[in-house]
């Protein structure tokens, strides 16, 4: 049957680019699709930083793909000239004995990571910018750092088409026809046919694999930033980054890297019933949650945002992202449900989704999608 090329990736955002661009290393033909611009802002990969960590809150499984990640990340900046990862290390802050903790300690033991456990006092001493509640302790994780997510996506895409991807930007996916054999990618009018498509979606993943409509869902996240008027204190030399959960306050934070602003944001997670409607603005007394946390925990910044931004991303019932084939549809990968932690991992996920397509092996058993399919 002739095919307009191998593979069609659908979704350049985050796990789309780098899909495209391990697949593109490997040699295959591949047709990307993209709605928006390449490094836009509008979904899950904006605002500017996220956060690179390896001992993980979310479980020590996942540490031989964020290693892989981390080794891919150093790749793609030799491949494309551009400094993707800084190493600013990174700490988890929160009480003994919770399963995040205990995550966390499980993934530096399981695999000799390089960390340090720092009680209240050690914390004190050493990163004076945190202040801690009684029974809170910190680890510090020496891989973890500070990712360009705008610029991650587009050295992926610019790398894959100059290893010759052709890339359709500007255009919805309309419907993806599965068949025993191909697949029809629609967009508007033109259909193309392919042997396989990577779904990487985002929040749009639900409606582009109705098989998994009840698996995905959409949640808003609205990252705030913090003036310091001593800037050197809160960079990347001196201020790590952190994530902390101080009762049901979960935030993360990235140090300064404009000479003042701070992000500090709160893990909110509000639902969002149409991804294409995501309401972008923000009422101040929304932020007062975030401005009281601030005051608590991180008294020397001034309480009040200067900055704000709005994004959302797909999430699953279990926080686990969905990677791999879909029962019941064949020809199809999806990559979706990274349930607000997933860019860090990226590029292992493309590695991931590459090897799937090509070679029908290394899939990753915890994230299969079949645990959520509706077949
Ligand atoms: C505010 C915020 C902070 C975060 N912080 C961190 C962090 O510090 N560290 C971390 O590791 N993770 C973090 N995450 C999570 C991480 O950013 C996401 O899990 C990840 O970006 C999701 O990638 P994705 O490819 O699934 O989605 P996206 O990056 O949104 O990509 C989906 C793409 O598909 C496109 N698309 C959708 N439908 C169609 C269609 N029909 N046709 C064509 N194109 C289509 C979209 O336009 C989009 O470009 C954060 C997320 C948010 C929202």
């Amino acid at each position: 049957m002739a095919v307009d090329a191998d593979v069609a990736v659908v979704g350049l955002g985050t796990m789309g680019s780098m899909t495209a661009w391990q697949l593109a290393c490997a040699g295959a033909d591949v047709l990307g699709f993209e709605q928006f611009g390449i490094g836009h802002d509008r979904s899950a990969a904006g605002g500017e930083s996220r956060i690179f960590r390896t001992a993980y809150q979310e479980g020590p499984e996942y540490v031989p793909l964020l290693r892989e990640a981390h080794r891919l990340w150093r790749e793609l900046e030799v491949e494309s000239g551009s400094r993707l990862l800084t190493a600013t290390g990174g700490l988890t802050i929160g009480a003994e004995g919770t399963e995040a903790m205990a995550n966390v300690l499980a993934s530096i033991e399981r695999f000799g990571l390089p960390a340090e456990v720092l009680d209240a006092a050690a914390m004190a001493w050493r990163y004076p910018q945190h202040r801690l509640a009684d029974g809170e302790m910190a680890v510090l994780d020496h891989t973890a750092g500070v990712l360009r997510p705008e610029f991650a996506v587009i050295a992926a895409v610019t790398r894959a088409v100059s290893l010759g991807a052709r890339v359709h930007r500007g255009t919805a996916v309309t419907a993806i026809e599965p068949f025993d054999d191909h697949v029809v990618v629609v967009a508007g009018e033109r259909r193309f046919t392919v042997r396989q498509v990577v779904v990487a979606g985002g929040p749009w993943t639900a409606r582009l694999v109705p098989a998994l409509a009840d698996a995905v869902h959409v949640r808003r996240i609205v990252m705030t930033w913090f003036a310091t008027t001593d800037p050197a204190r809160y960079g990347p030399e001196r201020f790590p980054v952190f994530i902390r959960q101080s009762g049901e306050r979960h935030v993360f934070g990235i140090p300064t890297f404009d000479g003042g602003s701070v992000k500090v944001a709160l893990v909110a997670e509000d639902p969002v019933a149409d991804p294409d409607a995501l309401d972008r603005d923000v009422r101040p007394s929304a932020l007062s949650a975030i401005s009281s946390l601030v005051e608590d925990c991180l008294p020397e910044l001034h309480p009040y945002p200067h900055r704000v931004s709005v994004h959302m991303d797909g999430y699953t019932a279990d926080g686990h992202p969905l990677v791999g084939a879909v029962p019941g549809v064949p020809n199809v990968v999806v990559l979706g449900g990274f349930s607000g932690h997933g860019f860090k991992m990226a590029p292992a996920i493309g590695r991931v989704a590459a090897d799937l397509v090509l070679r029908g092996e290394g899939s990753v058993g915890f994230l299969d999608p079949g645990r959520h399919a509706r077949i």
